[in-house]
This record gives C-alpha cells, structure tokens and sequence, in this order.
C-alpha cells in the first residue's frame, strides 16, 4: 500500500511548512480571523533532531508538539541548544497523554501542558510546578466523543474538573484540546469545545491536525497541531 503522503525529506518539510503557512493565513482571512491569531503547532514526533532541526534553522518554526515525555526530552535537549545558539526560543507542547510519573519531567521540559485530564494528573503537576518553581501553561483535555480508550475528560464532567483544577489543585488552566473520533466528522467535536471553553471562560483552543485544521480554524481555534502535513507519513516509524 503506498501513501498519500511521501516519506520525510528534510528539504520537503521546509516546503510544506511554507505553504502551510500561507494555506492557514488564508484560511484564517476567509474566516474573518486574524492570522497571528493562530498558533503553529509543528508535530514532530517519530522524527529525528536531525530531521527536524532544517524547520528551524532555515523555515524558523519555534512552535512544537510532541506526544511521548521519553522520547521528546533528549530530542530536545539537543535541538533547544541548537535553536538557543541562533538566538531562537523553542516552545514545546506535550499533546500526549501524561502519566503521573513523568509529571516532573513534563514540567521540566515543556512549555505547554495539552493533556491535563484527571486529578491524579492536576495533582502531581501542581506538586512538581511548586518544587521546581517553574510554571507551564495548562490546557485540559476533552474527550468529545466520550471514547472509552481515548484520554481526556468526558465532556460532561469538563465543567466541575476545570473547578476543581482552579479550587483544590490551584492550577491555572488557559484552554482546551481535543482529538475528535476518527472517522467522523470532527466540526461538532470542534463545536463543542469551544462552547466548554466559553463557559468556562477560557481563551486557548487547540484543535485541527493535518486532516481537519481548516475546520477548526473556522471554529475558533487558537492553535492547530499539525505533523504529517508538515514532516511527511510517519508509517513504518
Ligand atoms: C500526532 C498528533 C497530531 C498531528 O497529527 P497529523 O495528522 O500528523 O497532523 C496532532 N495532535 C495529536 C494529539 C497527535 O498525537
């Protein structure tokens, strides 16, 4: 079976990241939203520093997500000094579930903290945040199609867990995110996220990835996280 997409190439990866660009300005005109209104997020995990580091230092993206705490921490090790040698600030997020375990590590390295989804999790943040003095921005996770193997919270209980992140983990929570169902029509996921967010009062939606992002632009998204389109099929990986 061939794909749709062609394995990475370092050069392709600046290409594509350009005409992405250019593709979500657009889109975000059409929608009568302003461009800069709208993070990047370059999703890079299963690819190499090496591989990624031409999205940097030649397209300047600073934006990142990866999904697994082990795997992102080295990788970025390296790449945050290469990017710091340039004068170049990185900002990465962690979009992958977060076991309570690696919770230090996530504060440690990440700038952005997607998948908040459970007390335990709130908890043990809060914990390494207090220790180690450094504070990440936090969304939380929603499960919008109420998928039994999916992380996130269940959509119904979203109102009273954002309380409970605020009053008994005194986390502050900026936004949302989601992963809509595969295989269906991700807009009243999208939807109803942001009717959550707005109830709640808050400002960060991140939702869209290569498939769906001009979707979720058009409903409100803030940031979009966006892998394939950018780095080329992680199949085989
Ligand atoms: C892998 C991943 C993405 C990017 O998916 P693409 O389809 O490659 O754009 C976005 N969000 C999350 C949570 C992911 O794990």
């Amino acid at each position: 079976m061939t794909d749709p997409v062609p394995p990475a190439d370092p050069g392709d990866a600046v290409a594509r990241l350009a005409a992405l660009r250019a593709a979500l300005a657009q889109r975000a005109r059409d929608c009568g939203r302003a461009p800069d209104a709208i993070r990047l997020v370059a999703v890079s995990k299963t690819y190499s520093a090496d591989e990624v580091w031409p999205t940097i230092a030649v397209a300047g993206q600073t934006t990142f997500g990866e999904n697994r705490v082990q795997e992102a921490v080295p990788k970025w090790r390296d790449l945050r000094a290469r990017a710091a040698a340039l004068g170049k600030t990185i900002e990465l997020h962690l979009i992958g579930p977060l076991q309570s375990n690696k919770a230090r590590e996530a504060v440690e390295h990440f700038d952005v903290i997607e998948t908040v989804d459970r007390d335990k999790i709130a908890a043990a943040l809060a914990r390494e945040i207090e220790r180690l003095g450094k504070r990440p921005r936090l969304y939380v996770e929603v499960n919008t199609g109420a998928e039994p193997q999916k992380a996130g919270i269940l959509p119904d209980e979203a109102d009273a867990f954002l309380e409970r992140c605020r009053t008994v983990h005194g986390l502050t929570i900026d936004g949302l995110m989601a992963i809509p169902p595969a295989g269906e029509q991700a807009s009243p996921h999208f939807a109803l996220l942001g009717v959550i967010a707005r109830r709640n009062g808050l400002k960060e939606l991140s939702m869209g990835m290569s498939a769906d992002w001009p979707l979720a632009v058009a409903l409100g998204a803030t940031a979009i996280r966006v892998g394939s389109a950018i780095f080329g099929a992680r199949s085989g990986r």
